[in-house]
């Protein structure tokens, strides 16, 4: 039988796995501080769990499924992780170091079955959830080493903050599409049996999926944000094709009534994209829309990416955006956009292996199709 990575259990899994043989519970704690405080990659190195246990390990679990192909460096200190998975599969994880904090991007899909037209990842299509395990493993093999004790890790550690400060839902993929994977991987890193990692320090991104938002606040104390890009429905739709299920009144409809006891307000993204929902009007609509929602927004300037005939929104224009929003009273912010010589900035992310494959893909297509797929082959290369 394959062995199950142990990254994939939650406590009461690992608990149940002793209890079957006939171990203490308390054991399964010990492993799991093992793995998540101390970073162990080998169950024999656990020296306060008895021999047979740790033969026992061994036979049913691996530690982990990820392999780091490659780390690229930006010239701003971001470093971009690219991890093979099991099957082969590429997927990227971004480290964007920013004074004392150091905010780790993880990918929750390969591909992404969303669609947007400003993403570079919607260009792969949908090619599978990620798991619970290959989710938080993206952290445990991007953080820094903590203890002398702690197995290496694959991070060039020079410049960077000592730990990993802030998690975001923001890579490859939308996480409330892959609500148990999420939720899953959200459990092992905020419980004191995993990572222990602040719930504040965590913010989910989603496209707004409704039904998953409402359930992620009930399940999961994880800060939201919420791409919104236009309030105007016909755009919108044009731009993100969720739209065509949960119209823009819906979803704001939604947000306005979303239970928000502790963590204080839903951040909304808006991609700034040059004369498509960059004027002035769009920014007086976007403050209206969002009137009486405990809300800021974070204007996102448009990152470009091959294949791509939209264009990012000149810095007057983000400029004057921001300042329309922010005299209507709604709390506003421009993100600066983070390691693009290494095409890892927000919607850049495509692992190289995987758009190879969507190459390779569309390639053999066009003799079918004709006009369309050769198009796509030659405006992505
Ligand atoms: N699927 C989730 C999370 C991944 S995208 C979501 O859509 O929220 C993370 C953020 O990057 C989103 O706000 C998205 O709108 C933004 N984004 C996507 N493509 C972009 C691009 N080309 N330039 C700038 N921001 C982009």
């Amino acid at each position: 039988m394959d062995r199950r990575d142990i990254f994939e259990l939650s406590l009461a899994e690992i608990e149940s796995w002793c209890a079957e043989r006939s171990l203490p519970r308390y054991r399964a704690q010990q492993v799991t501080s093992w793995l998540y405080q101390r970073g162990l990659r080998d169950f024999q190195e656990m020296t306060n769990v008895p021999r047979p246990l740790r033969d026992a390990l061994v036979t049913s679990f691996t530690i982990g499924s990820l392999e780091l192909a490659m780390l690229s460096r930006s010239s701003d200190g971001t470093q971009k992780l690219l991890f093979r998975l099991r099957d082969g599969a590429t997927i990227e994880s971004v480290l964007i170091p920013d004074g004392a904090r150091l905010t780790l991007c993880v990918s929750t899909q390969v591909g992404c079955a969303m669609g947007c037209t400003f993403c570079a990842t919607a260009t792969l299509g949908f090619r599978r959830h990620l798991t619970r395990g290959e989710i938080v493993e993206q952290l445990l093999q991007a953080r820094p080493p903590t203890a002398p004790k702690a197995r290496e890790s694959s991070v060039d550690d020079g410049d960077l903050p000592a730990r990993i400060t802030n998690l975001v839902f923001m890579g490859m993929g939308e996480p409330l599409h892959n609500y148990a994977g999420t939720v899953g991987a959200i459990e092992t890193l905020t419980s004191s049996w995993g990572v222990a990692f602040s719930h504040r320090r965590i913010t989910v991104s989603t496209v707004g999926l409704v039904p998953e938002m409402q359930r992620l606040l009930a399940d999961t104390q994880a800060q939201l944000a919420v791409s919104l890009t236009s309030v105007d429905e016909t755009t919108r739709r044009e731009l993100m094709p969720i739209t065509k299920k949960y119209s823009v009144a819906e979803l704001l409809a939604a947000c306005r009534a979303l239970p928000l006891p502790r963590r204080k307000r839903i951040t909304f993204e808006y991609v700034l994209i040059a004369a498509v929902n960059d004027r002035v009007d769009d920014a007086r609509a976007l403050a209206r829309a969002l009137a009486g929602i405990r809300c800021k927004v974070n204007l996102i300037p448009f990152n470009p990416f091959p294949g791509s005939s939209l264009r990012r929104s000149d810095d007057v224009s983000v400029a004057r955006f921001q300042d329309v929003v922010r005299r209507a009273g709604v709390h506003a912010t421009v993100r600066e956009s983070r390691g693009p010589d290494i095409a890892a900035a927000c919607g850049q992310l495509v692992a190289a292996e995987e758009r190879r494959a969507r190459d390779v893909a569309s390639a053999s297509d066009s003799g079918s199709t004709g006009g369309a797929a050769d198009l796509a082959t030659a405006m992505s290369s």
